[in-house]
Parts: structure tokens; C-alpha cells; sequence
């Protein structure tokens, strides 16, 4: 043990210094916010309740029912049954997530290629039933009514969650590998 440990032990400097931080914080403002009177924003792309994007053209779900979503979700949560559309096209006739077991890692929304399925802001969504917290096709796209319709649901897809051709370019000096 050096002299300067033996110091510390003897005399108990961490714990004085420990108590002086505490003596004085006492004197200091609370930080602590009386939540839920007191609410601040969800920060800008805050991983919330999920939403179901509605096209604008169409008045439908976006979704092509490709499946990309449920097969790269970590908790095997997505659930999609399809059929066929009036124009030949596959649709998703059921589209659920069970939300109780997400971990809101933004996958599904990442894996989409046509920017079907988003994460909302809203995060007050607590319930005393599973069922609650079982989203269909319809409670998904009223969450996309509620929460990001128009160009709050533009913004969120420009700024935080579809990777765009940008963000795959070359950095300067990256080898090049030619044929012939
Ligand atoms: S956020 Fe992650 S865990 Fe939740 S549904 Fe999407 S992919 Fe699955
Ligand atoms: S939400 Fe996107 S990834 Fe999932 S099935 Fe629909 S189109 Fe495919």
C-alpha cells in the first residue's frame, strides 16, 4: 500500500469529499422535474411508439409487405400476413407488433425500403393490459395521424432514419479495386 492510500484510509477523504459534495448540492436548485405536471420535449428522434406511414396519394398503408422489417427485428416481434391486392400487387392484409417485447433499436425502420414504418416521438404510452400494447395495422396508422403526418414525417425520415445515397461515398484516399 503507497502513503498516498494509506492517507486516504486513515483520514477518510472520500467520504469527506463525498460529504461536501452533498452539503453542497443542499444549497443548489432541484434539477429533478416534477414529471407528469412538469413535461419537456422528446428529443428529436426519440425512439417511441411505433407508426404506420400513410401515403398521402393513396390514403393507404406504404407498405409493400416485403417482409424486410420482420426478418431483421431482434425480438422476432413484427408479425405480417399478406395476400394478394386488386392490382395483382402482395399486400399486408395483417401488419402487428408486439410492442411489449421491442427494444426500440430501429431496425424495422432502417430495413424498410420504402420508408413504411416509423418510431414516433411519443413515449406516454403505459398500460395496465397486454392487449393495449398490441399494435394492429389500424392503431399503427392513427399513431402516423396523430404523431407525424405531413412534414413532421418528412423531416423525420430526411433527418434520422433513412440512410440516404450520401451517406455512402468514398472518404478521400479509400482504395479502389479495378477489374483488368
Ligand atoms: S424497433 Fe427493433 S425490436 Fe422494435 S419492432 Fe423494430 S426492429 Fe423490432
Ligand atoms: S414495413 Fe417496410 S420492411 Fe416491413 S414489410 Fe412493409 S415495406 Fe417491408
Amino acid at each position: 500500500m503507497n502513503v498516498k492510500k494509506i492517507i486516504k484510509t486513515v483520514f477518510f477523504t472520500e467520504i469527506i469529499k463525498g460529504m461536501a459534495l452533498t452539503l453542497k448540492s443542499m444549497f443548489t436548485h432541484a434539477v429533478t422535474r416534477q414529471y407528469p405536471e412538469e413535461k419537456r420535449p422528446a428529443m428529436p428522434g426519440f425512439r417511441g411508439m411505433h407508426a404506420f406511414v400513410r401515403d398521402p396519394e393513396t390514403g393507404r398503408e406504404k407498405c409493400i409487405a416485403c417482409g424486410l422489417c420482420a426478418a431483421i427485428c431482434p425480438s422476432q416481434c413484427i408479425y405480417i400476413y399478406t395476400s394478394e391486392g386488386p392490382d395483382n400487387k402482395k399486400v399486408a392484409e395483417r401488419y402487428e407488433i408486439e410492442v411489449l417485447r421491442c427494444i426500440y433499436c430501429a431496425f424495422c425502420v432502417e430495413a424498410c425500403p420504402v420508408g413504411a414504418i416509423a418510431l414516433t416521438e411519443h413515449f406516454e404510452y403505459s398500460d395496465y393490459s397486454r392487449d393495449a400494447l398490441y399494435m394492429d395495422k389500424e392503431r399503427l396508422l392513427s399513431n402516423w395521424d396523430k404523431y407525424m403526418a405531413g412534414p413532421r414525417g418528412e423531416e423525420y425520415f430526411k433527418k434520422f432514419w433513412h440512410p440516404v445515397s450520401a451517406d455512402f461515398q468514398a472518404y478521400d484516399g479509400q482504395p479502389v479495386f479495378k477489374r483488368g
